[in-house]
């Protein structure tokens, strides 16, 4: 029987777009077929629009717990269904950070009550983590790991940091490839993916200096750490069958050295964010600090090599890196403001329009939804509209246009890299799990997300 039927729409599913009505009962897609009819059905008129799989976006930062007044669960999921995506990976850095079974236990019970789309929770490495620990995240759901390479972790606060001072014996050191080659055989065993903040602390060292301008911080920040740390990682993971995969792919560079791993042998994903694939450091002067983030935003030749990478599906899953602060820490001059922006909420729209202009819009929800579900394991589930997958759906109207700006944004931080952009699509309608949560663009209903866990 089915209760919601979604007609005449154009649907996008596996195999292209084709003009047809999605059938849903009790939450999932039951047919895909033209012409079939429903008695007491709900029925959503989609006559004229692009029927589209939820997005999975596998790289948020929810701040919660931790940071309240950057971001919440409620904050974030509002911000995530109002752009079609409706599951959000949110990564471990919170506080206290996702380091044991009994923390991310925790962060999920915080989190449900106030998730508007569904949520899944990466596990944290760290340079001290047991083998046990890592079995024990995976057995509480974690969909993977994520090791921040060059970031410190201080054991009374259990919060990640900056490369801080080794001396200070609250300090934990940061995890380097000796830790991965440890945990390695772990992580192979559970088939969990390891994804790696790919910044090689070393040579960020090197290359310190005072950030005055934007140049300093390309100076500071160099593709070669990104290049170094994806070879590097990439070798450990070869030789004992880890699933690796490298977040936020911000360089032509880095680009090169991970299709060097892919043709050893390496089981290795990438990502890379729409500031990757839209903006270079000319737009610095128009955006500012909106536009602080590690990696940095390089230049066009660089965001150039990443549109063609995720044209040709060498880069499969575009993430946002959703990491917003509050409005005033990144008004702070230059130097002192913190690096991250919020992301999540253009996810959708930026994707449908670089598709748009790349002349292939089935691209947008092969990035922000299939290659997203294989990395998180959910590819039976969730990640396209087909018999028995859930009922993650977007309705998109190509003759709506979204303009960005702060007022419309649902993140605390309302401020992002693509305010005053002109995006030639709307979002008219999100269901979860065959729920409505969003109706003519806006978010409605009580929270009713739930957490995901990987498939066996
Ligand atoms: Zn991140």
């Amino acid at each position: 029987m089915t209760d919601l039927l979604i007609k005449g729409g154009s649907v996008y599913g596996p195999d292209g777009p084709l003009d047809a009505d999605v059938h849903i009962s009790d939450g999932v897609i039951t047919r895909v077929e033209s012409g079939g009819a429903a008695t007491g059905a709900t029925v959503i008129d989609a006559r004229g629009m692009y029927v589209m799989p939820g997005a999975i976006d596998v790289h948020v930062h929810s701040r919660d717990p931790g940071f309240p007044e950057k971001e919440d669960f409620g904050t974030l999921t509002a911000a995530a269904a109002i752009g079609g995506v409706t599951t959000v990976l949110d990564m471990p850095n919170t506080v206290p950070a996702v380091d044991a079974a009994g923390v991310l236990e925790a962060k999920a019970a915080l989190a449900r009550p106030k998730a508007r789309v569904d949520f899944g929770l990466w596990g944290l490495l760290r340079s001290s983590s047991s083998e046990d620990q890592l079995e024990a995240l995976g057995a509480a759901g974690a969909v993977g790991f994520k090791a921040y390479l060059g970031y410190s972790f201080s054991t009374s606060r259990k919060q990640v940091l900056q490369l801080a001072d080794a001396d200070d014996p609250d300090i934990e050191p940061p995890p380097d490839y000796g830790t991965l080659a440890r945990l390695a055989p772990a992580l192979a065993r559970l088939g969990l993916p390891l994804v790696i903040h790919a910044e090689d602390p070393a040579i960020v060292s090197a290359f310190s200096r005072p950030l005055e301008t934007y140049s300093d911080l390309l100076e500071a920040r160099p593709a070669e750490a990104e290049s170094v740390a994806i070879s590097a990682a990439a070798a450990v993971a070869r030789e004992c069958g880890v699933k690796l995969h490298v977040a936020h792919l911000s360089s032509a560079q880095g680009l090169r050295a991970a299709q060097d791993a892919m043709r050893a042998g390496t089981q290795l994903t990438l990502e890379t964010c729409p500031q990757y694939l839209w903006l270079s450091d000319q737009d610095f002067e128009r955006l500012g600090n909106s536009m602080k983030v590690f990696p940095p935003v390089r230049t066009a030749a660089d965001r150039d090599a990443l549109v063609e990478a995720a044209a040709t599906g060498v880069i499969r899953i575009v993430a946002t890196d959703h990491a917003p602060h509050t409005d005033e820490e990144k008004a702070r001059p230059f130097a002192l403001a913190p690096s991250g922006s919020p992301g999540v909420q253009q996810l959708y729209l930026s994707c449908l329009a670089l598709a748009s202009r790349l002349g292939d819009l089935s691209l947008a929800p092969r990035w922000v939804s299939e290659g997203p579900a294989a990395l998180a394991g959910l590819q039976q589930t969730k990640g396209a509209i087909a018999p028995g997958f859930d009922a993650d759906v977007v309705v998109v109207d190509p003759n709506q246009t979204t303009l960005i700006r702060p007022a419309m944004m649902r993140s605390r931080q309302r401020r992002g890299v693509f305010d005053g952009m002109d995006f030639r699509f709307g979002i008219r309608e999100v269901f979860l799990r065959g729920r409505a949560v969003v109706r003519d663009g806006k978010v409605i209903g009580r929270p009713s997300g739930r957490m995901v866990r990987p498939e066996r």
